[in-house]
């Protein structure tokens, strides 16, 4: 019988949320070499608490901010941590930490980057980029040649680039707050090849 050859893929990887870094870590795994593209400073996602969501207005009378996260700074959790933590990392409770079971936010925040950092994640992460377009190109008869065209931009110089992959995860989150415009992203191109 011949043995089934897996073909390393290139892959772009949108968002370091919870989804994103264990998307990242599985595909790692799996021997892919993985980019991931995240547009805030750490990661997190909804779970990296920014202090100027409490200056937003529920109302909507003032201009949206630009913020990931919807968090705000009473939060607790809904769920029990038991059920929160990835199977092969439980997220239990840690002395000096928020040990009780329906924990703040901040102690989501701090596994997700023990997570990260057990997994040896954060050097696959360039933080501070926001992916603003994703495109196909080529597709080869069975869909084999088929490529992804990420442009992004660096938040604080600007810098645009533009990058080729094999295949594209997009695990931008579904909670968006209001101004996180992640709906320019092409939905229709926006899948894994
Ligand atoms: C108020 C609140 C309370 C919640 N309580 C609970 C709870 O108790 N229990 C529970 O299990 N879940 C809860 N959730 C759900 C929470 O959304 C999930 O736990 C989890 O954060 C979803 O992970 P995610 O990675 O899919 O998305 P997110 O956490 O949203 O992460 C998405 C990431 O993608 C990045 N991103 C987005 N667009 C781009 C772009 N264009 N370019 C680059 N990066 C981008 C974002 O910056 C972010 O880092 C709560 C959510 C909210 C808002």
């Amino acid at each position: 019988m011949i043995p089934e050859i897996k073909q390393s893929k290139y892959v772009c990887e949108i968002g370091a949320g919870p989804s994103g870094l264990v998307a990242a870590r599985e595909l790692r795994r799996e021997g892919h070499s993985v980019g991931v593209l995240e547009q805030n400073h750490d990661v997190g996602g909804q779970w990296l608490y920014d202090l100027r969501v409490e200056e937003e207005d529920a109302l909507g009378r003032v201009a949206p901010l630009r913020v990931h996260s919807s968090v705000y700074a009473s939060l607790r959790v809904l769920s029990p941590r038991l059920s929160m933590g990835f199977t092969d990392f439980p997220f239990l409770a840690r002395k000096g930490r928020d040990m009780r079971a329906f924990p703040g936010h901040k102690e989501i925040y701090l596994y997700l980057r023990d997570f990260c950092d057990w997994f040896g994640l954060r050097q696959l992460i360039r933080f501070n980029t926001r992916v603003e377009n994703v495109a196909m190109v080529g597709s080869g008869e069975s869909g084999n040649n088929m490529k992804w065209v990420v442009r992004s931009k660096e938040k604080k110089c600007r810098k645009v680039m533009e990058e080729i992959f094999d295949a594209v995860v997009v695990a931008t989150g579904l909670i968006l707050s209001q101004g996180c415009q992640t709906s320019k992203v092409s939905a229709n191109s926006l899948t894994e090849s």
